[in-house]
């Protein structure tokens, strides 16, 4: 293909991206994630990979205020349900274009739930292994693109969206010219996201220096992480309170993690126990513990298909979320956003099963309310709110 064929094609490539409901759309190139970890090396999904066209889609506001004021649920349900699932129809659509219409190869991205094996086949187990990557890690791509950084708490920041978005991606061999890379770092490191975490799988005061992440020749600042189970049982819902105990996600289970230390999450027999207290110790009520089988159930149904692409809306659950969600452009609206998830209670289980939320208004009162279910909510179920 010639130099003007390539240019046609990256722009009918991005034009379906955009089509398809992405906000943002950029290409980057395998020298720019030359020194990037490898989860950042494209050849390991598909040899001989060039370029990355990677593209995001941003959270509606309105959808994550109801989230964070433990109103409604279903707004950040839906729209990850729908960033998620477009993500991969749009990439497939990609991929069939560029392997119809030129020589070139191409490969989908999986969105999320899909970490490597281990060299026996075995899947990741987010209690016994610290850590899981990705077959290419989309973030990476989106720096290497033009998107944005790599904020604080470890995920794409842009100008746009902040963090507050989801990505979809392809990889392909055509050798396509990349986008110009961000200047501009628009994490402001006001340490938000760590504050509002209630797991601290990150640092809010130490950079992460171990494992360390250059894109274009640019390193990537970011807290200092923690194993990944620290965030995964808080980020499916399984946990998630408070150090005070004042308020949480949106987790029934108030079981507080944040002054553990490293060591001991790295201890196989804390997580073992942990894992006991939430599912089968008879110290904990068993509303509480079918409600966690039923959370588990539904992560584990899209986890096991390894593509958050293709997981229905009924397993869609985000429960936290927070360090991203918080994460919007303006930084006025991240502390507004820090102070309601604060006033906005905690999550309970009634005898039913049904989610119920308890609160304290301004006077001291106890506010009971139950947030609508997901065919109550307002939002509607093929909503596509950054286009309405
Ligand atoms: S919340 Fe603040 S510190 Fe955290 S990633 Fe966003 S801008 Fe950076
Ligand atoms: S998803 Fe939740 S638990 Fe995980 S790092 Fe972000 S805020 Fe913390």
């Amino acid at each position: 293909m010639t130099t003007t064929d390539l240019a046609k094609l990256k722009e009918q490539i991005k034009k379906i991206a955009l089509d398809m409901g992405a906000d943002l759309v950029g290409v980057g190139n395998q020298e720019r994630l030359k020194d990037a970890p490898p989860s950042a090396d494209m050849s390991f999904s598909l040899p001989g990979a060039q370029s990355c066209i990677i593209w995001a889609y941003g959270d509606p506001i309105d959808a994550i205020e109801d989230y964070f004021a433990k109103k409604d649920r279903m707004g950040a349900k839906k729209f990850k349900h729908f960033a998620y699932t477009t993500a991969w129809k749009t990439a497939e659509k990609i991929r069939k274009f560029i392997e119809s219409n030129t020589e070139y190869k191409a490969y989908t991205v999986v969105p999320n739930y899909k970490s490597r094996r281990h060299e026996d086949g075995s899947r990741f187990d987010m209690y016994k292994d610290d850590w899981g990557y990705p077959d290419f890690s989309l973030k990476y791509g989106a720096v290497a693109a033009g998107l944005g950084h790599i904020g604080w708490q470890g995920l794409l920041v842009t100008k746009e969206f902040g963090g507050a978005c989801y990505l979809g991606g392809v990889l392909t061999t055509a050798p396509l010219e990349p986008d110009p890379m961000v200047e501009e770092n628009y994490c402001t490191g006001c340490k938000i996201c760590a504050k509002i975490c209630t797991s601290g799988h990150f640092s809010e005061t130490e950079e992460e220096d171990e494992y360390p992440v250059v894109i274009g020749g640019v390193k990537q600042v970011y807290g200092k992480r923690e194993a990944f189970c620290r965030c995964a049982v808080t980020n499916i819902g399984l946990i998630g309170v408070s150090e005070d105990n004042t308020w949480g996600t949106w987790a029934a289970h108030h079981i507080g993690t944040k002054k553990d230390s490293a060591e001991l999450w790295r201890d196989p027999a804390y997580r073992t126990k942990l894992k006991k207290k939430i599912f089968s110790s008879k110290d904990t009520p068993k509303k509480l513990r079918i409600h966690a089988g039923k959370v588990i159930g539904n992560f584990m149904r899209g986890s096991l298909a390894e593509n958050a692409g293709i997981v229905t809306l009924t397993e869609m659950n985000p429960r936290c979320g927070s360090c991203s969600y918080v994460c919007v452009p303006d930084p006025k609206k991240r502390a507004e956003l820090l102070k309601l998830i604060k006033s906005s209670g905690k999550v309970s289980i009634d005898d039913d099963g049904k989610e119920y939320i308890e609160k304290f208004n301004e006077d001291g009162e106890k506010i009971v309310y139950y947030p609508p279910s997901q065919e109550e909510s307002h939002y509607t179920k093929d909503m596509d709110p950054q286009k309405t």
